[in-house]
């Protein structure tokens, strides 16, 4: 019984954390530890990965304000990565014991509003306003780079014990890969799939969709990165740099026709209408990355060839459940993404790392 299992684990008082307080100026704290509520659980965090939106974060302050104002208030704590052992759990909460090995993922809706009634948390109406019951750690409330957490029991899920803790916390990512490949619609077997941009999730999205069972094509400019795509599964890799990528593809494709999917993980300006030219006609293009200028875009020709155009936000729609699934059937693994790994007091070294791609750093881990 939850009451029983709750005294099991020891719980501290106040824990170590680092929390923003301005742009870039990210500090070691103590915090008190968190105390679940009804339907959450207090996740003892094992492992934790650097993402690229932490740094954006970090640097610029978050997507969707957090209610009450900025993150640059000496207590928030980013981290969004992470993994861990449910340490405690909230009233009337059943779904966990006490030392469970749990993967989480970043978005709890609201619950109440329209698109959280059909299971688009990420795309809540009620972002950032915590009193209206939404969370996303990390993000609006506090995440992962502290010892302790809180989620609320919809973005737990259970983590296989032959899965290591820091691997596992490239599901956040796989659920991200998933959920761009549900809104491609879904069942792409056979299908044939353009990747663009080898960062964790361009990679990611490579071995999901062999995984899956798509013809995949991944497109990028640094050798290092195209060539673990090829390990990953990539049946086609090409570099931009020495071939235009509309043409490459249209070699690459039968007929010349262009490719089924495309999946944009590049953020870069021109990467869009290149997706978009790429695409055979009656094609799907997701974006899951953005430049930060605003791009051109022959939309003319996405008219006339009758192309879907996706954003998504983050791993909606249960995409993180699926990838931990594949994770745990050895589909998709996240070992080769780990590069680095660093200590938790040992964050903004284990940042500069990851953010200046020291020794070619891909995913960078940190550990309590
Ligand atoms: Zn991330
Ligand atoms: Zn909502």
């Amino acid at each position: 019984m939850a009451v029983e299992s709750t005294a099991r684990m020891r719980i501290p008082e106040t824990m170590r954390a680092w929390a923003l307080f301005g742009p870039g100026d990210l500090r070691p704290v103590r915090k008190p530890v968190p105390r679940p509520g009804p339907a959450e659980v207090l996740v003892k965090i094992e492992a934790v990965a650097i993402c690229g939106t932490d740094l954006e974060i970090l640097r610029k302050g978050l997507p969707a304000m957090i209610e009450g104002g900025s993150p640059f208030n000496g207590e928030h704590v980013i981290g969004h990565e992470y993994v861990g052992t449910v340490a405690a759990l909230g009233p009337a909460v059943d779904e966990f014991d006490v030392g469970d090995r749990v993967v989480v993922e970043i978005h709890a809706g609201c619950g109440r509003c329209e698109r959280c009634r059909h299971g688009a948390y990420t795309s809540c109406l009620n972002y950032s306003y915590r009193a209206k019951g939404h969370r996303a750690n990390g993000f609006t409330t506090d995440g992962g780079f502290a010892e302790y957490a809180v989620n609320h029991v919809n973005t737990v899920f259970p983590l296989p014990d032959h899965i290591p803790f820091d691997e596992a916390t490239l599901v956040v990512t796989a659920g991200t890969s998933i959920y761009g490949l549900d809104v491609l619609g879904g069942l792409i077997a056979g299908e044939s799939l353009l990747v663009i941009g080898p960062g964790p999730i361009g990679l990611m999205t490579v071995a999901c969709g062999k995984a899956l069972g798509a013809e995949v094509i991944l497109a990028g400019t640094r050798e290092a990165r195209l060539r673990l795509g090829r390990e990953l599964g990539a049946d086609h890799v090409v570099n931009v740099r020495d071939q235009p990528l509309v043409e490459a593809v249209r070699t690459l494709t039968p007929r010349g026709l262009g490719v089924d999917l495309v999946m944009e993980c590049s953020g870069a300006p021109e990467a869009v209408n290149q997706a978009v030219h790429c695409a055979k006609r009656g094609g799907r293009i997701c974006l899951a990355a953005f430049s930060n200028d605003l791009v051109a875009l022959d939309a003319a020709h996405l008219v006339r060839n009758n192309l879907y155009l996706y954003g998504i936000r983050g791993e909606g729609h249960g995409a993180t459940k699926r990838g931990l699934a594949l994770m745990a059937q050895g589909k998709i693994s996240g070992r080769p993404f780990i590069t680095h790994r660093f200590a938790l007091d040992d964050l903004p070294r284990a940042i500069e790392t990851f953010e200046k791609r020291i020794d070619d750093a891909i995913k960078v881990v940190v550990t309590p």
